[in-house]
């Protein structure tokens, strides 16, 4: 079993290239929602804290089982800690043996970014040219390097009500092939757009985006919004919108649409296929994050293991020759 830590994923990324990667993963979660009928579905398990929450999703095909643990403690910036912290367990489904653990800290910025991409490329036919990001936290600069690989010619108006994360966001930022505009009204310049990402983090039913604001079919990613009690949508904009769900039994209790009823629901993995034409009203991608994109990120990384042998390290001994004998690996002479 192999260790893959933050350094080794740096490693990696840097030996393909920031832009092939975040490609590379585009598909990958693209294609995980094409295949959606080859894997096991479940919604992730959740311990719900004052403070935050911790997460277990796990996701299995017939070949691969991952899992990953997770945690959300919007407060933790405070103490100079980050928001969400991963950790991933791999393992081969034949003979059950972990073949790795992985750092998914920095994965889940890249997957989740890479699933807001699948949304706004695959999943939905409206042109987008001018696109609003609303929190500039760890989120939001793998949204941007997803958004300069996708939509190259895009323009990008900013948001957040923190200046250092705002200057973060632009030093980041800025040798990406991305115009990025600072704004400081939200209400001002959303129907100049023709989406809106948000990606705030906040442990409460906030409005980022009010209904009465919204006077065309914007389509929205909204990404920060993925807990019970932790969302971000004005609930009379949902009962106007089309919705779009991962999981539909995660997605009810977790995410935008357990505040309000949209008048239809779509499946990404259906939207994959056949692409919602243009509607006459807003169109959302209620983003709570699913196992499969976790899976497809693990997957990838597996890859590269095999491609980078000298980036990672080993967890276990090899115990092949004598697999009963697990004393013996200590190493330990015998007793004083
Ligand atoms: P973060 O704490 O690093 O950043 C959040 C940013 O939002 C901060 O810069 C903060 O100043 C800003 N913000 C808060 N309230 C705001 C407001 N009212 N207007 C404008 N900006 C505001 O968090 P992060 O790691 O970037 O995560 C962002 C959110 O995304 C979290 O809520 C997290 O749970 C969620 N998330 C979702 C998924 C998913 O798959 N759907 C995956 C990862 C993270």
């Amino acid at each position: 079993m192999f260790v893959v830590n933050h350094q080794s994923i740096s490693l990696m990324v840097h030996a393909i290239g920031m832009q092939k990667f975040m490609l590379d993963l585009v598909d990958r979660v693209l294609q995980s929602y094409v295949h959606w009928d080859e894997y096991d579905h479940q919604p992730r398990q959740a311990c719900y804290y004052p403070q935050g929450v911790i997460e277990l999703m796990p996701s299995s095909d017939h070949q691969w089982h991952g899992v990953k643990w997770i945690n959300c403690h919007p407060e933790n910036v405070k103490l100079g800690l980050p928001t969400i912290v991963g950790l991933g367990v791999w393992s081969s489904v034949s003979d059950g043996m972990p073949q790795m653990i992985c750092d998914m800290t920095l994965l889940t910025a890249f997957r989740t970014a890479a699933a807001t991409g699948v949304f706004l490329k695959y999943a939905q036919k409206r042109l987008l040219q001018n696109i609003m990001m609303i929190g500039l936290g760890a989120q939001s600069d793998f949204h941007a390097l997803m958004l300069s690989v996708l939509f190259p010619n895009v323009k990008l108006f900013v948001y957040d009500i923190d200046l250092k994360a705002i200057e973060k966001f632009m030093k980041n930022t800025a040798t990406m092939a991305i115009q990025v505009h600072v704004i400081d009204s939200v209400e001002m310049f959303v129907n100049q757009v023709d989406a809106v990402i948000t990606l705030t983090a906040a442990k409460k039913k906030t409005a980022i985006l009010e209904s009465k604001w919204i006077k065309k079919p914007l389509v929205i990613a909204a990404v920060g919004g993925d807990s019970p009690g932790k969302t971000e949508i004005d609930p009379a904009l949902i009962e106007r919108s089309h919705v779009v769900v991962q999981f539909l039994e995660q997605t009810e209790k977790e995410g935008e649409i357990q505040n309000a009823k949209a008048l239809k629901i779509h499946h990404l993995y259906q939207a994959v296929k056949s692409p919602i034409e243009e509607l006459e009203c807003p169109l959302i991608f209620d983003s709570v994050g699913f196992a499969i994109e976790d899976h497809a990120v693990m997957r990838y990384i597996w890859q590269m293991v095999q491609n980078y042998p000298q980036l990672v390290m080993k967890f276990f001994p090899d115990l092949h020759q004598q697999p009963k004998d697990l004393w013996q690996s200590i190493g330990w002479g015998g007793c004083e």
